[in-house]
Order: C-alpha cells, then sequence, then structure tokens
C-alpha cells in the first residue's frame, strides 16, 4: 500500500524594526560582535523590557497578510530553558494566546491551486548566536554574539496540511515572498532573516489519523527543506515498512551526507514551564489600529500573479518568477506599461537583467538600471531600430552607464540599416568574397544562404535588418553578373 507525507512548517521570520522588541539597542544585522547589547538584552537582573510597537505593528501586518485574525488581547510568557546563548534562562514568546490565529496562505502555479491553513502568528524575541567555528581556539571555545538577542521574530505555524516534499518548499517560498511584498522581513534566508523547522509524519493513503511526527529544525533554502523532506518520507516508510515505529523526536538536516541525523527523541525534550511575563502587561490592539495596518497593505503576491496572466497574457512561469518579490514585480509592471509589450518586458527581465544581477548578487532594487531605461531599449527593438543581438550589446552599456539606449545606439551608430541600396552594396560585396559558397547555394545546397546572412552581419557589425539581408541574398546570388 502507498504512503503519503503530512508535512507542517513552523517558520521564525525577523522583523524589519530598527531596535529590538524589548530595548533600543539596534537590531540590524552584521555590527561587530556584542556591539548592540545593554542590561535588557544581555539579561542582567532587574533590567525591564518595554514593547516596541514597531515589531508588533509588523506582526499585526503579517498577520493580516495571511487573512488571520488578529487577537484584541495576547499575552507575552516566559519559555524557560538553559543555552549560553539565552542569558536570562528563559526567552519571552507567546504561548496560550498569540498575537493572531487562523489564516490561510494561498498558493498556486497554473492549474495547481494549494491552501495551507495558517494556526498561529505569535511574536517573540530571538536569542543570541552561539559561534562554534572560525576562532583559532574553536576546538575548544564557543564564543557569543548577543547582538542578535532581543531581535523581534514572528513565529508563523502551518496546520499539517502539505501532501509533498515540493509543495512544503512552494508554500515555505510563497510565505517568503508574501512576507517581503508587506515589507515585514528581507527574505535573506543566509543571514537567518527566515529559518524553517519542518515536521513530517506519514500515512496510508486514505488514512485519516496523522501518524507521529519528526520535526527537521532549522532549514534556511527552499532546497534543503525539500531534500530533507524527500529523505524524511523515504525514511520513515523503511521503518514503518520493517516494522518498526518512528521515534517522535527532532532531527537535523545534514546537507553534506544528504540525510537527517537525530538531536533528541520527545522523551529529551524540555518542559518549558511557560507562565505569564511578570514584566509585560497583556498586549492590547485596538480595532482601528488594525484598521489603519489593513489599510496599508499592498496588493499580495498570488493575487498579483493571476493578475499579471490575466491581464498582461505572461506564461504561468513568467508570472510566478516575477511575483517573487514586490520589487521585480513593480520593476516588470512598470516597464510593461511603457514598452505595451509584456511578453518582452518580462523576457528581458528574467533573461538580461536576471543575468546581470545574479553575476553582482543584488537584488533588483540594488540595481541603478530603471524600468523606464529598459523600456526604452524594448521600444528600440519593437521599432525595428535595433535587432536583438545588437539589443543586448546594448543592454550590457546600458545597465553599466546608465545612459539611455538611444543615445547609445545613435552615438555608436549602432542603429539597424534599413537602407536597401547601402545593404545591396554590402550583399554584392559578400558574395563576391565568398564566390565558392555563392556557387554551393545555386547548386542546391542552401544552406549556405545561413552562412552567407552570417558574412553580411559580420560586415555590418550585426547592424543589418536579416529580413532584408535574406531578401537580398536570395535575389542577386541568382545574379550571374556578379561572378
Ligand atoms: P508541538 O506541540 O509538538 O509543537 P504542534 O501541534 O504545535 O506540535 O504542531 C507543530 C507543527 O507540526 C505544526 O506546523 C503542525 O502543522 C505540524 N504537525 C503537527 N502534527 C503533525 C503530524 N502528525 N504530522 C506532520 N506535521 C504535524
Ligand atoms: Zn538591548
Ligand atoms: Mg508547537
Amino acid at each position: 500500500m502507498d504512503f503519503e507525507p503530512v508535512i507542517g512548517l513552523e517558520i521564525h521570520a525577523r522583523l524589519l524594526t530598527q531596535t529590538k522588541i524589548f530595548c533600543g539597542c539596534s537590531a540590524t544585522f552584521g555590527a561587530p560582535a556584542n556591539s548592540h547589547v545593554c542590561p535588557v538584552c544581555m539579561g542582567l537582573p532587574g533590567a525591564l523590557p518595554a514593547l516596541n510597537k514597531r515589531a508588533v505593528e509588523h506582526a499585526i501586518k503579517a498577520s493580516l497578510a495571511f487573512g488571520c485574525t488578529i487577537n484584541q488581547t495576547s499575552i507575552f510568557a516566559r519559555k524557560n530553558y538553559f543555552y549560553p546563548d539565552l542569558p536570562k534562562g528563559y526567552q519571552i514568546s507567546q504561548y496560550e494566546q498569540p498575537v493572531a490565529s487562523k489564516g490561510l496562505l494561498e498558493y498556486g502555479f497554473g492549474a495547481v491551486q494549494r491552501r495551507i491553513g495558517i494556526v498561529r502568528v505569535h511574536l517573540e524575541e530571538d536569542a543570541g548566536k552561539s559561534l562554534h567555528s572560525g576562532f583559532p581556539d574553536s576546538d575548544r571555545k564557543t564564543y557569543l554574539d548577543f547582538n542578535r538577542s532581543g531581535v523581534p521574530l514572528v513565529e508563523i505555524v502551518t496546520e499539517p496540511e502539505m501532501n509533498s516534499a515540493a509543495d512544503a518548499a512552494r508554500c515555505f517560498e510563497r510565505l517568503r515572498s508574501v512576507l517581503m511584498a508587506v515589507g515585514v522581513n528581507d527574505g535573506n534566508m543566509e543571514e537567518g532573516s527566515l529559518r524553517c523547522d519542518a515536521n513530517i509524519s506519514v500515512r496510508r493513503v486514505g488514512e485519516q489519523a496523522l501518524g507521529v511526527k519528526v520535526e527537521i529544525k532549522n532549514i534556511n533554502s527552499f532546497r534543503f527543506l525539500q531534500r530533507a523532506l524527500e529523505y524524511e518520507f523515504e525514511r520513515q516508510i523503511i521503518v514503518l515498512q520493517g516494522g518498526g515505529v518512528i521515534l517522535q523526536e527532532t532531527r537535523l538536516w545534514d546537507a553534506e551526507d544528504g540525510r537527517t541525523y537525530s538531536m533528541r527523541i520527545k522523551e529529551e525534550a524540555h518542559d518549558y514551564r511557560y507562565f505569564p511575563e511578570p514584566d509585560l502587561p497583556p498586549l492590547r490592539i485596538s480595532s482601528e489600529w488594525i484598521e489603519e495596518i489593513r489599510a496599508t497593505l499592498p496588493e499580495l503576491p498570488e493575487v498579483r500573479r493571476k493578475r499579471f496572466v490575466e491581464d498582461y497574457g505572461l506564461p504561468e512561469n513568467d508570472a510566478l518568477f516575477l511575483t517573487q518579490s514586490r520589487e521585480l514585480a513593480d520593476f516588470f509592471e512598470l516597464t510593461a506599461t511603457v514598452t505595451k509589450n509584456a511578453k518582452a518586458s518580462s523576457n528581458w527581465i528574467m533573461g538580461e537583467l536576471m543575468r546581470k544581477l545574479n553575476e553582482q548578487g543584488i537584488s533588483v532594487a540594488e540595481s541603478s538600471l530603471l524600468p523606464y531605461d529598459l523600456a526604452g531599449l524594448i521600444k528600440l527593438v519593437d521599432a525595428g531600430t535595433i535587432t536583438i543581438p545588437i539589443a543586448k550589446v546594448v543592454f550590457d552599456k546600458l545597465y553599466a552607464s546608465g545612459r539611455s539606449a538611444e543615445s547609445i545606439v545613435q552615438e555608436e551608430g549602432l542603429g539597424q540599416i534599413d537602407d536597401e541600396v547601402e545593404l545591396e552594396r554590402i550583399v554584392i560585396e559578400t558574395i563576391r568574397c565568398n564566390l565558392k559558397a555563392a556557387e554551393q547555394y545555386r547548386a542546391g545546397k542552401t544552406t549556405t544562404l545561413g552562412f552567407l546572412v552570417g558574412q553580411v552581419m559580420k560586415a555590418t557589425g550585426g547592424t543589418a535588418n536579416p529580413k532584408l539581408v535574406n531578401n537580398l541574398l536570395r535575389r542577386l546570388l541568382h545574379d550571374q553578373t556578379l561572378e
């Protein structure tokens, strides 16, 4: 009998605030170790936390984007455990009463539409970072950086409703783009801005009851998420088919070996002894504030994706790609509005522009190219002023210099040669220099035409109108006087 996986995700997303959640320290990433710390985030006795309003606003924004109900009263609790990067001995988190519950994440690709329930969204503080490597004495010592201690996070918990590893990866991708679209998270998984814990159990197809779940912790890429879940699915099936039982445990993904391994089993799991944080009053959120925030929500990626297909006639692939971030989608829309040629705009963005951005390792927001400049180039192609190969050369110059496509073409004489008299002269000269090829063509070897077209293009630096060249060649090749 066949098995199917059942998957639920828990995602931690750093909220983009200037300061930490309970103190005034900077929350920016990448500062020298332990330069953003104070008595509150170092957990010194007597230091009192004060809640960052912007963090709450971001949590509400994210929750609304997932269609959650905002709970007008939520409670911070102490989650007690000992770890060196947790100086207070407890993490302030929300437990029984989170800031939001019951939402929905929609994601789709063509005919495949998925709706995954969001169980809850809660606010919490991040812990510090243990540095186990990178120092001369790392074999003996672990260093601690508390800059991250107290950075605001939301944890988003989905229902166990995904039934394949690929689905889970897509869900995580969509979740990321929603968080980025509403501007609460930068989506940077390498810097740990977004981390995913995946829960997976298996059951026989057709069964309703859920199997025992295994949690795979701290996955920081879509590919790893998919691979870890695929591995774990196979592993659990093998255990069950061998007559074994699945232990409820926490596992880690080893990307090098391509397998998961056990970190701890349920018996070793912490009893966190949650209790309400005595230093913080219940968080009360007014309905006016919720509505104020709701009014600032932009169009969400899933809605935009569908609109790109319907309004611009884009293929599903293009629409999905372009809506992965708000900046990219905005860039496309601005370009397409000017060019009135959506598919060409999409092609240039997904092709040449992405190539450049990947080469430089930057995002479209960080590049200096403007949609209007790209549109100018596309219009020159559409008007027949330049050929596509020339346009690619112009694009490189445009990207590097910020000059307009038009001025590059004009100043460098890259415009397409449409002048028939001029082209005829070049074509005749090309035939005279390639008499053997011309003879072969007349003898029936028509493929030599391509070669001759290439020679003309070479002679004109790629600026000849290819259609004209073809016509001229076909006509003049039969002109025996040329020999
Ligand atoms: P815990 O109390 O262990 O944290 P939760 O019920 O809070 O468990 O669920 C945590 C995550 O695990 C959620 O994302 C949920 O969707 C997922 N989950 C719960 N039960 C299962 C199961 N049997 N199989 C797969 N995922 C599950
Ligand atoms: Zn601090
Ligand atoms: Mg839980």
